[in-house]
């Protein structure tokens, strides 16, 4: 429920690897360049995804700014492919330049988004600042009253922390009421600030933090409340973006790309939490980590159940080192690169089809 498809070569390599990672619906993340700030914008976005993947569901959202009005609201609805609208701060993250600098700016539209029941996905990081204090350490924390405060003024306006990243956020979320939930990357349940530090392809916002944090999120999978649910911020950038851009400059750019392995890595990280003796292997659920990965979401975002069904397999299989696209103009390097990996067996499809998808190597 929180994916980055991208455009042109991108957007068909990654969206190849939805199904071959064992998902079958995605929320797609509106920051583009240009950003999806118009319904014609979704609505063109959503057939070029649909003509890649026929048998996906997409779900799209749009990028809050000044253009989107309370009447934008009401033609998303209408629409029936927008079901959220996503809140960059400006400049915390890829393409987040346009995002919002005054939240209260926005009432109106966060009142016309209660109304017609749209859900408001926050990028829950205020921008870092020496004035504030604010570094990429606590920028989640320090956005966290303006989740309580939006949250207050709009109690049935459904909003999604994505990608948590502390226990700080984890309580943010459980102190609100049934309408706020929070999404949960698989690069967050693996890695702390020791992997991004040393590591351009694990780097991503908000940055992983400490182990305590690590693996109170993966506690929070296997708690299995309903409130926190799958989004895997899976964020593709060429390798060379990667790896300090084509001009030299050195700047990386903030993403770890799971599409192909989300769930193996979202199951494999609570084995590795009994490991750690986190928690008991008694302790540990199907109903909540099937729930983590699909039903939670789909009853937040009011979706019927699917009728797919994914096995997770361990046969040797390893992350591929990159990717590329068919005319390896793009090359992607996935989180976890060289890993041992579940593999990924469909069992059941929603239109009947059996055949094994794996994910397409170069
Ligand atoms: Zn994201």
């Amino acid at each position: 429920m929180h994916v980055h498809l991208r455009q042109g070569a991108m957007m068909a390599l990654a969206t190849a690897q939805i199904e071959a990672g064992g998902t079958d619906t995605v929320l797609v993340m509106p920051n583009l360049s240009p950003p999806i700030t118009s319904v014609a914008q979704a609505v063109a976005y959503h057939a070029a995804l649909q003509r890649l993947a026929p048998a996906v569901t997409f779900l799209m959202s749009l990028y809050l700014h000044p253009t989107v009005t309370p009447a934008v609201i009401a033609e998303a609805r209408a629409s029936g492919v927008v079901h959220g609208v996503k809140l960059y701060p400006a400049g915390v993250t890829t393409n987040s330049a346009a995002g919002v600098l005054d939240v209260a700016a926005y009432h109106a539209v966060f009142a016309a988004m209660q109304e017609h029941d749209l859900v408001l996905n926050l990028h829950g990081e205020m921008p870092s600042t020496a004035a504030g204090a604010i570094t990429v350490l606590n920028a989640e924390a320090a956005f966290l009253p303006q989740l309580r405060a939006l949250h207050a003024a709009f109690p049935r306006l459904r909003i999604v922390l994505e990608h948590v990243s502390t226990r700080q956020g984890l309580d943010a979320v459980r102190r609100c009421g049934p309408t706020v939930a929070g999404t949960i990357t698989a690069h967050h349940l693996w890695a702390t600030i020791e992997d991004w530090c040393g590591d351009v392809f694990a780097y991503c916002k908000p940055v992983p933090k400490t182990a305590e944090d690590r693996a109170a999120l993966v506690r929070a999978v296997v708690a299995g409340g309903g409130n926190f649910f799958f989004g895997s911020d899976s964020a593709p950038h060429p390798i060379q973006a990667k790896r300090g851009g084509a001009d030299g400059r050195g700047a990386t750019a903030a993403g770890a790309f799971t599409q192909p392995y989300g769930p193996a890595l979202v199951v494999q990280a609570v084995a590795e939490g009994v490991r750690n003796g986190w928690f008991a292997a008694d302790d540990v659920r199907l109903e909540a980590v099937d729930g983590f990965l699909g039903r939670f979401g789909r009853s937040f975002y009011k979706l019927p159940e699917s009728e797919g069904r994914i096995r997770l397999e361990r046969k040797g299989e390893r992350i591929v080192d990159s990717l590329k696209s068919g005319d390896g103009a793009v090359e992607v390097v996935p989180f976890r690169r060289g890993e041992e990996v579940m593999s990924v067996h469909w069992v059941a499809r929603r239109d009947g089809r059996t055949e094994d998808v794996t994910v397409a190597e170069s």
